[in-house]
């Protein structure tokens, strides 16, 4: 079968990379892709919103189409191409308000009594009563933008005059437009985060193996919030007794509350949980493969991607077994200087050489001219390993990242250690 690949990112570089591996894919397409992505599927220079233009080309050459991108499934890419009578892979635009909207996420999770941190919800309207409600509040506290704000919405106050001056930002000065209409408020949550991609059917779910990502800019933690630095799986603090409470307490309840409001979910269900004191918590979902968690992931998947995503779609989840393999993998993300700022484009990279099964090299930010490659994002490449302990991996990993080179290049040093 032929399959189109929605997305130009690492994530997606790792699904074209696993769906390749299947003895039942004769072609893969990826739209729009990127210069690395071009080693592997032909990419076809149609934009991920551009759903008349996707549909067109999946008409004509493709069985089935998988998106890794949010931003599409929000708006509705799945019911649109399931209108034309295709075949596609994610959340309808329903299910995918658990992502497209944190207000709707919240009440959903306190409709089902699935555990995440208390919370509040305001508008432009009732801009007065959050000045009040965070009068009143303890430190520090957590204030989100309702919609998709490219991982920049969530702003952490440490005190009074921050959470006036975000809900000034969000509220008053329309900083992420209609995004920012609408905020979640919510208690503080100590403790270490995780995350679970899921596999779904509608009415079965399939947890991957835990994954972890590294959002901040810089080692140990500080500088900004980034799109992800990095991700190993599996985090060492994920006990089979913690995956049990997650399944019974969150996942299970999250697939059969979605079913219950009339959204099934079809696709990969991303949990973002943290572990604190209390218990595991969920902190928010995502309706999509996670990057960089799924180039960590599909390292360690042992059986056939394909496969799996058509069961998916034809609602026959519960009738495979998905095999993964005991090893540990490593993604470190070689970014440009100054990301998440502003950055430069346009440098040549070397150093990149071809993967093999358990090291590979995942392209985001690359573009591929007159036979060289060069940098075309802030993310740029993912070198991601696959080793029988974490120790070796992190190895593995660091020796593929060392030998990229671009100009302004930076990763960070502690990824997995
Ligand atoms: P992304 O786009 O990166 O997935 P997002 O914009 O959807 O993120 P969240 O995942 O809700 O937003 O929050 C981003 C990060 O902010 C979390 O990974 C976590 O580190 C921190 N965070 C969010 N909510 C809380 C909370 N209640 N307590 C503590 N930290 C939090």
């Amino acid at each position: 079968m032929n399959i189109l690949v929605v997305g130009s990112g690492g994530r997606e570089h790792a699904i074209v990379k696993s769906l390749k591996k299947s003895t039942k894919v004769n072609k893969i397409f990826c739209a729009p892709g990127n210069g690395g992505i071009g080693l592997d599927a032909e990419c076809v220079p149609i934009s991920a919103m551009d759903f008349s233009g996707l549909i067109s080309f999946a008409k004509n050459s493709v069985d089935l189409t998988v998106v890794g991108m949010d931003e599409p499934l929000v708006a509705g890419i799945v019911d649109e191409f399931e209108k034309a009578g295709l075949k596609i892979f994610g959340p309808s635009k329903l299910a995918a308000e658990i992502e497209g909207s944190k207000s709707f996420a919240k009440e959903f999770m306190k409709k089902y009594d699935i555990p995440t941190a208390k919370y509040e919800c305001f508008d432009t309207n009732t801009y007065e009563n959050a000045l009040e409600y965070v009068k009143n509040s303890v430190f520090p506290l957590v204030i989100k933008a309702d919609g998709l704000a490219l991982g920049k919405g969530v702003i952490i106050c440490q005190n009074l005059e921050e959470a006036n001056a975000a809900l000034n930002e969000m509220l008053v000065d329309n900083k992420f437009g209609e995004s920012g209409n609408k905020i979640v408020i919510e208690e503080f949550l100590d403790g270490v985060e995780l995350s679970v991609l899921s596999f779904c059917d509608g009415k079965t779910i399939k947890p991957m193996v835990a994954a972890k990502d590294y959002k901040r800019a810089f080692d140990n933690d500080l500088g900004l919030n980034t799109g992800g630095m990095g991700s190993i799986s599996p985090p060492s603090f994920y006990t089979e007794e913690m995956a049990s409470e997650c399944m019974e307490q969150i996942f299970l309840k999250t697939l059969s509350g979605m079913g219950r409001e009339g959204r099934p979910f079809k696709g990969v269900l991303y949990f973002g949980l943290i572990s604190t004191k209390d218990g595991v918590k969920v902190i928010e979902y995502n309706c999509r493969f996670g990057d960089p968690e799924t180039q960590a992931v599909l390292m360690r998947l042992d059986s056939d991607l394909t496969e799996i995503i058509l069961a998916c779609v034809n609602e026959t989840l519960d009738e495979i077994t998905i095999k993964w393999n005991d090893k540990a993998s490593v993604c470190v993300v070689v970014v440009s200087g100054g990301y998440p700022l502003a950055y430069e484009k346009g440098f040549e990279i070397t150093g990149i050489d071809s993967c093999s099964e358990d090291a590979c090299l995942f392209h985001a930010g690359t573009v591929f001219k007159d036979g060289k490659f060069y940098t075309n994002g802030g993310r740029v490449i993912g070198a991601c390993a696959l080793a029988n302990t974490l120790e070796k991996a992190v190895e593995k990993a660091y020796f593929m990242a060392k030998n990229i080179k671009f100009e302004n290049s930076r990763f960070r040093y502690d990824i997995g250690k």
